[in-house]
């Protein structure tokens, strides 16, 4: 019988939830391009229900419990006394999620010699030392597509936030104003820009298909180029880099994993090489921008606005300077969160779960490291550094 250790963020101040604001999802049928939704044989949650904080527990623990395993759920991870490091050397399975993410170092792998599978409740395993997950023989999978579209959504909420001066603009209705030159005075149209996207995956080309209606100019970069009929379905203009793309663009967002190559991509010299005034949408990862060269970009006008959810470390400690620098939009890590995606996100982990007890494959497309080497997904989208 295994023992799972689920790391899940902290209920809301005001305990779970006893109602929500809407009483049902819409139905989907499944995700653009015919990937199925998670299919796991039942779940024993109400979808629409908060899952993904400690008391939600992903719906997890009676399809746990009546199979005879162990479930651990904690939002307690940092630090070598927390419960996550209490509870690590005996367990077999890990849980956790992008937003709250218990970072599973290459240290605090080797302390787990039972460990065998982490699953990532969302996308995005670079939580993972990846290395050290290959060299350990631990399966890393994730719930690919689960999340995209909401992050794809809340990209496009956040474009048309910066550039329309959303944000200031409703604190002066909250602090009791009607100052319109000052809303308006930092206030621009969409309509014509040129908005390009760095990696064009499951939330890159949705950014791209969702902004579409809004006659801009649309650019990508990715390692491989979309299919023709894309490109002209949506006007495409391919750049090979993304040094290449930033040159060009008023608009930005980042939408590649965080790996080797993408660590630190948008530092001083990439930001530097901006239209000035331009803004830089990053929900990708955080590390993916120079937490200090995008304070410096805002602060001279370089930069017209940074917007994202995507932090480091998460939490992000109280004096991040990223919580009092000019002109952002930035939110704790939500995007990929919404209750339409954690009725996804905690399917897709059943489903994970049901097919390791069962000793059934995985589905490909979930699996990110298998067998001692980047696989599925992982072995498309992501690089090590061995
Ligand atoms: P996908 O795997 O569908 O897409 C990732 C894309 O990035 C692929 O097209 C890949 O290229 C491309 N890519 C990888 N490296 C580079 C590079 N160096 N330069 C340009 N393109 C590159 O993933 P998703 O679109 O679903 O998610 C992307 C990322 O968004 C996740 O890895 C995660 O970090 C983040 N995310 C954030 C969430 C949030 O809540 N804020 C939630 C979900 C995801 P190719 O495959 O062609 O090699």
């Amino acid at each position: 019988m295994a023992k799972v250790l689920c790391v899940l963020y902290d209920d809301p101040v005001d305990g779970h939830p006893a109602t929500y604001a809407r009483d049902d999802l819409p139905r989907l049928d499944g995700y653009p391009g015919g990937q199925t939704l998670p299919s796991p044989s039942a779940l024993d949650f109400t979808p629409g229900a908060l899952l993904g904080s400690v008391s939600g527990e992903l719906g997890l623990r009676r399809f746990l419990e009546a199979a005879g395993h162990t479930l651990v759920v904690t939002s307690d991870k940092d630090g070598p006394d927390s419960e996550f490091e209490r509870e690590l050397p005996d367990a077999d399975v890990v849980i956790s999620q992008p937003f709250w993410p218990a970072y599973l170092t290459a240290e605090r792998i080797a302390k787990a010699p039972k460990l065998k599978l982490a699953v990532t409740a969302g996308i995005g395993s670079d939580h993972v030392d990846l290395d050290a997950a290959i060299e350990h023989g631990v399966t890393v999978a994730e719930v690919t597509y689960s999340n995209s579209i909401s992050v794809a959504e809340h990209v496009v909420m956040m474009i048309l936030s910066l550039v329309r001066n959303y944000l200031p603009s409703h604190q002066w209705v909250l602090d009791g104003g009607w100052n319109i030159a000052d809303c308006v005075s930092r206030s621009y149209d969409v309509e014509g820009m040129h908005i390009g996207t760095v990696a064009a995956g499951r939330i890159g080309l949705a950014v791209l298909r969702r902004l579409a209606p809004f006659d801009v100019h649309l650019h990508y970069t990715d390692r491989q180029r979309l299919p023709e009929a894309t490109e002209r379905e949506l006007n495409l203009t391919f750049h090979p880099s993304a040094a290449d793309l930033a040159t060009v663009c008023d608009v930005v967002t980042i939408n590649a994993p965080l790996h080797p190559e993408t660590e630190g991509l948008f530092g001083r010299d990439l930001l530097g090489s901006m239209k000035r005034g331009a803004y830089l949408i990053n929900t990708a990862r955080a590390r993916i921008a120079d937490r200090d060269a995008v304070v410096t970009a805002l602060e001279s006008g370089q930069l017209a606005g940074y917007a994202g959810d995507v932090w480091f470390p998460q939490p992000a400690p109280a004096d991040h300077p990223w919580r009092t620098m000019p002109h952002h939009g930035m939110t704790p890590h939500i995007s990929g969160s919404s209750l339409s995606a954690q009725t996804r996100y905690a399917a897709g982990t059943r489903e994970i779960l049901e097919s390791w007890f069962a000793g059934t494959p995985i589905r490909d497309e979930y699996l990110i490291v298998d067998g001692g080497k980047l696989a599925g997904t992982g072995a498309q989208s992501y690089s090590v550094t061995r």
